[in-house]
């Protein structure tokens, strides 16, 4: 059965970066009936925190990849690193090396000097059974001879020259496994089949096979998909816009099928559809069809994307989000109503909150400047006569008030843009608002009248 997994360092919030990665690995493992387990990576103990994993936890059920079983730490397992490493010695794959950092230090800077590459050389390599003074760390004895090659399902066939490879540390010092040595053992003990990640860790893979050969272990296959990149070519960063996925949700409104599918299609494609519900994307995910060129993120599209799921969603569910959004003054029926008129033109979450804050205003209205500017003493004598007009209307629907205004406007000699500038401004406060009529039926009767009376003069 295959099994894949999700292990992210808590040391910052999830990014998109990683968002994606879970969900490679998540969709991967639905569509082969498989297990997806989640494994935080909290090793670096200084720079991992509660926040982070609790934020990395949150961003995923927001997306709703969902982890096999409880999730895993990595530190509970030191000892079992511990254990592999001694392992490792016993076989002669490892040795302990009481190298001082002077020496180290010298053999870089002869390095440098001779103008090649830096591969430690540690006299402890083959020094046999002689022991050291003092403080040790455990090295892998990596092979020299020979290359490594790696099938990967993403890149293809990649090799690396064996004598490329260096006498990486497995335990430091202080006995703590480094984390070489911790994501080979924790993948081996998960029984994780398929390792699906960023390429920037393929250089790692080569490594952590000479651990995996060293303890006779089998091979997982590898998929290192490619980073993401902006609209510039580089390596996406916080310049770019890279958040983490609750500011995605929080400050930018997305909802989380249009950043699920908005994910998906960076890097990967299946022919030409562009939209995939949950169900469909577990049906036909594979590996095969993530490319290996950078994909550029583009949040022009995201947002796109967003505006259309916004469109097609449940208006009871966006309601409650927007409700959440406005306050306690909010009323998710009210909201559920208007939804179908409010959600034609958000593309955001939060642009869909500022459009519909105008139902839950109360007198005096805040006006903004241009909403200020439109109420001349003219305009307000017309809004006198319109609700003496409007007034006399017993059906209170969006068809009939259109049918109202359009008259009076005639009878009045009056562009119906004419009348409806200045009651836009008195209702919303605003210049920008749903249609006129929309607005006045979904006030209602009551409220309506008092804020045009308001303005009135
Ligand atoms: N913890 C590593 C990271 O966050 C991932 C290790 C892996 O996927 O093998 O970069």
């Amino acid at each position: 059965p295959i099994v894949t997994r999700f292990a992210p360092s808590p040391t910052g919030f999830l990014h998109i970066g990683g968002a994606r990665t879970a969900l490679f690995n998540w969709l991967y493992a639905r569509r082969n009936g498989g297990k997806f387990l989640l494994r935080i990576e909290d090793t670096d103990r200084v720079r991992s925190t509660e926040a982070a994993i609790a934020a990395i936890l949150d961003g995923m059920h927001w997306l709703g990849l969902d982890w096999d079983g409880h999730e895993y730490y990595q530190s509970q397992f030191w000892a079992r690193h511990a254990e592999v490493a001694h392992e490792l010695l016993a076989r002669g794959h490892a040795y302990r090396c009481w190298m001082s950092q002077e020496d180290l230090a010298a053999q870089r800077e002869r390095a440098q000097a001779e103008r090649r590459p830096f591969r430690i050389e540690s006299p402890w390599r083959d020094a046999g059974k002689s022991e050291g003074e003092g403080a040790f760390v455990v090295r892998l004895k990596a092979p020299r001879e020979g290359e490594t090659v790696i099938e990967d399902l993403v890149q293809g066939r990649v090799a690396v020259q064996n004598a490329e490879l260096d006498d990486f540390i497995l335990l430091r010092s202080d006995g703590t496994p480094t984390y070489m040595l911790a994501v080979v053992v924790d993948d081996h003990d998960m029984g994780v089949t398929h390792v699906v990640r960023g390429d920037d860790h393929l250089n790692n893979a080569f490594r952590q096979l000479a651990i995996i050969k060293g303890m006779g272990w089998p091979e997982p296959i590898y998929s290192h998909v490619p980073l993401i990149h902006g609209q510039d070519g580089a390596k996406l960063s916080k310049r770019h816009g890279a958040l983490g996925v609750d500011a995605y949700r929080d400050e930018l409104g997305i909802l989380p099928e249009a950043m699920f599918n908005y994910l998906l299609r960076l890097g990967w494609g299946h022919g030409d559809q562009e939209e995939f519900t949950v169900e469909e994307a577990t049906q036909v995910f594979d590996l095969s069809g993530v490319g290996k060129a950078p994909s550029r993120f583009d949040i022009k599209k995201l947002l796109s994307l967003n505006g259309h799921y916004i469109r097609h969603a449940d208006d009871r569910r966006l309601a409650e989000i927007v409700a959440a959004k406005i306050g306690p003054q909010a009323d998710v029926a009210l909201l559920t109503e208007a939804m179908p008129v409010l959600k034609t033109r958000a593309r955001d979450m939060n642009e869909l909150a500022d459009g519909a804050g105008f139902l839950f205003k109360s007198l005096p209205l805040t006006m903004n400047e241009q909403a200020q500017a439109l109420l001349t003493d003219e305009a307000r004598a017309l809004l006198a006569r319109i609700s003496a007009s409007l007034r006399a209307e017993e059906g209170w629907t969006t068809e009939a008030l259109e049918a109202n205004l359009k008259a009076y406007a005639e009878a009045q000699g009056l562009g119906l843009g004419k009348l409806a500038q200045p009651l836009r401004a008195a209702l919303t406060g605003q210049t920008t608002s749903p249609g006129i009529f929309d607005v006045l039926a979904l006030l209602g009767k009551e409220e309506s009248l008092a804020r045009i009376d308001a303005q009135a003069a």
